[in-house]
């Protein structure tokens, strides 16, 4: 793709861009409105000029997420979508419904080049980072081809947000663009492995995004054998950065914590997460590991993940069981990948 990347652009940047080409200003909002409503060709725009689309046309391109296929839950009506990029990489995208609305899990990135041992977004590396206007481009599809409104936007696809940071935050500020998508911050959620580095930039902007971070364990030992992040950002420099970044935010922090049997799941790790993060303005959302083919780890029982939560809620934590949706056409967390099947 060469040119002028037109959907990662904001209006006065589209304006700055048409003014260079002779154009009159309300040129660039008609132009913007085609490219919020997620058309994916020049020839839709027929409020345009013909010779302005060629024009259009020959310096840029429009950031496409086509559905290459749609699998929907027989269970509970969660749309997984596998979206074909312009260069042909595919990505995956999940559409839930909730009682505030609907809400898509979209893809930072093809695939991870994070290596989390329980995670196939990360099983064929990283290939490439996506442009802010293919992950906007996401929530444009989804939203025509169901004919709904997105309301909630969750960075939690595949990729890790902070490895795609400059990506991910000019996204943010395109979404909620009132004459955009309008999504505004407080209806989105950013889930990180920890990349600290990430967190304390992030913190910097005074976002009031909600941050969640993928801890899955209460301490080095454990952490480091299931997220390689962790050699280079350990537990206890997470949680120093999670302290100031509510101090810096005044935003509760979101723990998930994937519950796998006999790795993560004992008494010990309940009671020691629980002195680790206890006083912090947090919340922890136990997930019921979600098991993939490349790796032999099983989910905690009922039982087990009943009784850590209730030892959690004993020492004070706000703790939610996170329901798992999409299970049967594998759009539950951590099993999405870059290609079919
Ligand atoms: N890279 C970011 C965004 C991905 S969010 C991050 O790591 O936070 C996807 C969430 O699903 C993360 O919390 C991830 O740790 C979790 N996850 C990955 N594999 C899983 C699995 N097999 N079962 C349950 N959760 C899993």
């Amino acid at each position: 793709m060469t040119g002028f990347d037109y959907r990662s652009m904001t209006r006065p940047e589209l304006e700055a861009a048409l003014a260079d080409l002779g154009q009159p200003r309300y040129r660039a909002g008609q132009f913007f409105s085609w490219l919020q409503k997620g058309v994916t060709s020049f020839d839709e725009m027929t409020n345009l000029p013909a010779s302005l689309r060629q024009t259009l046309a020959e310096k840029g391109y429009l950031a496409n997420a086509a559905v290459e296929a749609r699998f929907v839950s027989q269970i509970d009506g969660t749309v997984k979508y596998l979206f074909r990029l312009n260069d042909g990489n595919l990505i995956e995208g999940v559409l839930m419904s909730y009682h505030h609305g609907y809400s898509l899990c979209v893809s930072t990135q093809v695939g991870c080049r994070m290596g989390c041992s329980f995670c196939a977004s990360t099983v064929d590396g990283l290939t490439r980072s996506l442009t802010a206007s293919e992950i906007l481009a996401q929530i444009m599809t989804a939203s025509r081809t169901e004919g709904v409104r997105v309301s909630h936007i969750v960075l939690m696809g595949m990729g890790e947000p902070f490895d795609n940071y400059g990506a991910v935050v000019r996204f943010l500020e395109l979404v909620g663009a009132p004459e955009g998508l309008n999504i505004g911050a407080r209806h989105i959620s950013l889930s990180t492995c920890g990349r600290v580095d990430g967190i304390r930039r992030f913190m910097e902007l005074g976002s009031q995004v909600t941050l969640s971070i993928s801890l899955h364990a209460p301490n080095d030992e454990i952490r480091s054998r299931l997220m390689p992040i962790n050699k280079k950002y350990g537990v206890d420099e997470l949680l120093d950065a999670c302290r100031d970044y509510i101090a810096a935010t005044g935003r509760r922090i979101s723990f998930e914590y994937a519950m796998i049997r006999g790795v993560n799941d004992t008494d010990a790790c309940a009671e020691e997460l629980a002195a680790k993060l206890k006083g912090m303005l947090c919340h922890v959302n136990l997930i019921p590991a979600n098991e993939i083919r490349e790796n032999d780890y099983r989910r905690s029982d009922a039982a087990r993940l009943k009784q850590f939560q209730a030892l959690l809620e004993k020492r004070g934590l706000t703790v939610t069981v996170r329901r798992t949706l999409g299970a049967d056409v594998s759009a539950s967390c951590g099993q999405l990948r870059q290609h079919r099947q």
